[in-house]
């Protein structure tokens, strides 16, 4: 099971990545979060990547490359893992198909959820992510059971620094101008194997259109 979900931010990937992680057992690999660990760490990919991160660009394909080669490489991604927002690019998308095609391998799905502008905006909007453990929430359609606190590990609710407005504005002009392109891409090459998903529904009514796709595979 190799999977792709694709979509623009705020869109509900991380979300959904999350629970087709728990319901079937796939890897979430997600370079966003590889990225956010990366720069709350300081490490040396942190420093290189904070500057476009948290305005709100994309961080070059050649670091994005470097650590989703990695991550595929080791032992836990063998068979079974869904990619998280990558490939941003169609730079990013070839490069995926020659380091799968050296694998011997193919992508079995490739998920592109989308949904209305208004959605996306609203959603980023009242985001909040765990600062501890990742998990998300939003103020209005996913709270927390205590206002401002994890419900899995009780640690700090944040709001992302790259879901501040202006970063809002400029990753969804990146996405039209970048991202969307990825979906062409894959049209033109797996036809039958993307799936477009309507993501303007409650979390609970996309997951299980999801997983009636992931589980027929
Ligand atoms: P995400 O959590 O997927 O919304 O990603 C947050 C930010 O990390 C993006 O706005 C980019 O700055 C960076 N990023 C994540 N994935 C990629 C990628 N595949 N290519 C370039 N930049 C990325």
């Amino acid at each position: 099971m190799r999977l792709v979900l694709l979509g623009p931010p705020g869109v509900g990937k991380g979300t959904q990545a999350a629970r087709l992680a728990a319901r079937f057992g796939v890897l979430h690999i997600s370079t966003g979060d590889i990225l956010r660990e990366a720069i709350s760490s300081d490490s040396p990919l942190g420093r290189e990547a904070r500057g476009y991160v948290e305005s709100g660009r994309l961080v070059p394909d050649a670091t994005v490359l470097r650590i989703t080669e990695e991550r595929l490489s080791r032992p836990d991604a063998a068979s079974r893992w869904l990619l998280d927002g990558f490939p941003r690019t169609v730079a990013q998308a070839e490069a995926l198909d020659e380091m799968l095609a050296r694998r011997d391998e193919g992508l079995s799905t490739v998920l592109w959820l989308h949904a209305a502008t208004e959605a996306i905006v609203e959603r980023l909007s009242g985001r909040r992510t765990c600062a501890e453990c990742g998990t998300l929430y939003h103020v209005r359609l996913l709270p927390p059971r205590r206002e401002g606190r994890c419900d899995r590990c009780g640690e700090a609710l944040l709001v992302r620094e790259d879901d501040r407005p202006e970063a809002v504005r400029r990753r969804l002009v990146t996405y039209e101008d970048a991202t969307a392109a990825v979906v062409d891409y894959y049209r033109g090459r797996i036809r039958k194997r993307l799936h477009e998903i309507d993501g303007n529904g409650a979390p609970e009514e996309v997951g299980e259109e999801i997983a009636r796709i992931v589980g027929g595979l």
